[in-house]
């Protein structure tokens, strides 16, 4: 049996023509940076690592040139665009992929909650991952918010600003360490994976973008302990650069309660707030004292 006609991406050229007809004029807000260049849409879409059994939802279709490569990889494509003049294009585009359904619709309502009619769309008995090359102004929040689902994605590959990058993947104590990175890494283990430069882009950013993986842990929080991490973590960052046994005695009004739960947890009462992993802070938020609090 001969192999399915697989449809190929038009030139450049043609899709810009499509988009002046449709007086196209990308906006920064919505983060409408194009990757243009072919070899380097088809690495990140090797990077996601999906196959023909595997659910991925896209987030931000734009022309489709991401999706179709994803499609080309047999997995079942939920694609996202908030743009309805983009949605025309890419639907033209990507006519001819079965395993591909575009939706209109924000991905987010509201900073810290996923557009629920889009996570009705997601499986239920089965693992899911997310990519995207993320509009820029969501792409930490969001991220966040799909980590904080009942069913969190079993791994995000996403291309975002090389520094929002560098601080999901940075180490504890670092400067580009932050609450980004606490609240990514409890659950992900965090990867940059290659950077891309502007000139690849239309048009093009003021800043480097980078590939960004994030695999899921297999050994998941419970949603009560999260809910006290992040609650710790906005804390502790709020004041990084204190003392830890400070920072704690002021929010718990329990300094030997403090002294206490650090010794315990073998953590120098001098340490910065803002230097400890991921564990130590998730042995933290558990404890009976951060509990009473929080
Ligand atoms: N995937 C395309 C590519 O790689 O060239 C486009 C990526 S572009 C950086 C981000 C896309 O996300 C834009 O098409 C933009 O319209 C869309 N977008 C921005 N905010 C969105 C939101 N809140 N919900 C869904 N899509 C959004």
């Amino acid at each position: 049996m001969s192999e399915p006609v697989r449809p190929g991406r038009p030139a450049w050229k043609e899709v810009r023509a499509i988009l002046d007809a449709e007086e196209f004029f990308p906006s920064r807000k919505l983060g409408q940076n194009f990757l243009l260049d072919e070899n380097m849409v088809q690495r990140i879409a090797l990077d996601t690592q999906l196959g023909p059994e595997d659910f991925a939802l896209e987030i931000g279709t734009g022309c489709g040139f991401l999706t179709s490569h994803l499609a080309a990889l047999d997995a079942e494509i939920l694609s996202i665009e908030i743009d309805r003049r983009l949605l025309k294009v890419a639907t033209l585009l990507l006519d001819g992929w079965s395993n591909v359904r575009l939706v209109r619709a924000d991905v987010l309502a509201g900073k810290h909650q996923l557009e629920p009619e889009l996570e009705a769309l997601l499986p239920k008995d089965r693992d899911w991952h997310a990519v995207g090359n993320l509009p820029y102004s969501v792409a930490s929040p969001l991220m966040v918010v799909l980590a904080r689902l009942v069913s969190p994605p079993k791994s995000m590959t996403a291309l975002v600003q090389a520094e929002v990058a560098e601080r999901v993947a940075a180490r504890p104590g670092g400067a580009s360490w932050g609450p980004i990175s606490a609240r990514l890494q409890i659950q992900y283990e965090a990867q940059l994976v290659r950077r891309v430069p502007p000139q690849l882009f239309w048009p093009r950013p003021n800043v480097e973008s980078a590939v960004l993986r994030l695999d899921r842990r297999e050994e998941q929080p419970t949603r009560e302990s999260l809910v006290r991490f992040d609650a710790l973590v906005s804390l502790l960052f709020q004041s990084r650069r204190k003392a830890l046994v400070g920072v704690l005695a002021k929010a718990t009004q329990d300094r030997e309660g403090v002294r206490t739960l650090l010794e315990e947890l073998e953590l120098d009462p001098d340490l910065r707030a803002g230097a400890l992993s991921p564990a130590q802070l998730m042995a933290m938020a558990s404890s009976a004292l951060w509990s009473k609090t929080s």
